[in-house]
């Protein structure tokens, strides 16, 4: 069984409470996973400032977030040690490139424009992904258009970026904001750093020649509907000034997590569709790309409306994430908005949730 357990590095972050409950939680959850194949890989298409490109997505398995040992976040029920030892070597996170690039040539006709590195933490982070396999890595992809790397603000240093950006690669630092709002991130969601960070990271990126991807996460345990809309909405304003995409992603259920919990005990819903679609038109003007993929959408552990117009809204979400066009918005309808008016408008934190 794994037992999670802070480093160093993350002692004192964070709020206690949260960490001691979601350190339990993750204690539950045994499982390991081979070091030579990546978590995940897939192939799709993204809307970038350069126009819309197939990419190829790897979530590299780096021994598991360093954050999640501490506790971690809420709702993210990432393995929090999930590698023998908890750390990959150089020649086992090769071997998982290659996997990847085994499946492009497998499931696509051609090599993808784009490719997005995410790790369950912080790719820049040396403890997870070492400078020798970060810069092969950037060398594997050099003749590829656009590369997007996630990392925790903490980690990105101009010089990191460089090395992709040297490649003649046009790059992206993916961060896992989740709001701008700092009370509801460390409250809400317990991670542990200020906006003020994730400011000073997206200047380090401006000054490699690189930009940065924010990812919002809507509506996080022990806010109302609308406490999560207001959230998002003032979140994707002020993080379009220093992202040149934003992408604002409802909660969906995860096991081992306190949204699990939370939600096992009719304590948390996830945000209406309806909520999704109203943030993205209210800031359709923001001064970035702004996109939604709802995860499990239609589904009770994700975010859902009433069953029968889930996937008519979310066609209309995907449509406006490619053509940032709101009025896709105004071609669906459904009985259950009256239903989603009412809870925006009565529902309160000490009430949740109103409706299922
Ligand atoms: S959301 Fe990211 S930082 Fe938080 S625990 Fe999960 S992997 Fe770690
Ligand atoms: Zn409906």
């Amino acid at each position: 069984m794994s037992k999670p357990s802070p480093e160093v590095y993350e002692r004192g972050k964070g709020m206690d409470a949260h960490n001691e409950v979601m350190r339990g939680i993750r204690a539950q959850k045994d499982a390991q996973y081979d070091p030579h194949e990546p978590t995940r890989v897939w192939i799709d298409e993204d809307n970038t400032p350069g126009g819309v490109y197939q990419s190829l997505t790897i979530i590299l398995n780096t021994g598991g977030c360093r954050w999640a040992r501490a506790g971690g976040c809420t709702m993210c029920g990432y393995v929090a040690e999930s590698v023998e030892g908890g750390s990959v070597t150089h020649e086992a996170l090769m071997d998982q490139i290659d996997v990847c690039l085994d499946h492009e040539r497998e499931n696509a006709d051609e090599e993808s424009g784009l490719v997005k590195i995410y790790t369950s933490g912080s790719f820049l982070d040396e403890r997870e992904v070492g400078a020798e396999t970060r810069r092969a890595i950037a060398e594997t992809f050099g003749d590829r258009e656009r590369i997007v790397v996630e990392s925790l603000p903490d980690f990105v240093e101009r010089e990191k970026l460089a090395d992709f950006t040297e490649q003649g690669l046009d790059t992206d630092v993916a961060i896992g904001l989740e709001t701008a709002t700092d009370r509801v991130r460390h409250d809400c969601v317990n991670k542990y750093f200020d906006f003020e960070e994730f400011v000073a990271a997206s200047e380090a990126a401006d000054e490699a020649g690189a930009g940065v991807k924010a990812y919002l996460l809507m509506k996080p345990p022990f806010l109302s509907e609308s406490e999560a809309i207001e959230d998002m909405k003032s979140s994707v304003r002020r993080c379009a000034e220093h992202a040149h995409t934003v992408s604002m992603n409802p909660t969906n259920v995860q096991r081992y997590t306190m949204v699990d919990e939370l939600y096992f005990r009719d304590g948390y819903r996830p945000p209406w569709l309806w909520s999704v679609a109203e943030v993205l038109e209210d800031t359709a003007d923001a001064d970035a790309i702004v996109v939604s993929d709802p995860v499990g959408h239609g589904s009770d552990r994700g975010p859902h409306n009433c069953g029968d117009c889930d996937d008519r809204v979310q066609k209309a979400i995907k449509d406006f994430d490619l053509r940032q066009d709101p009025s896709v918005f105004s071609e669906v309808d459904c009985e259950c908005e009256a239903t989603w008016e009412a809870v925006v408008e009565r529902e309160t934190a000490y009430s949740l949730p109103l409706a299922r």
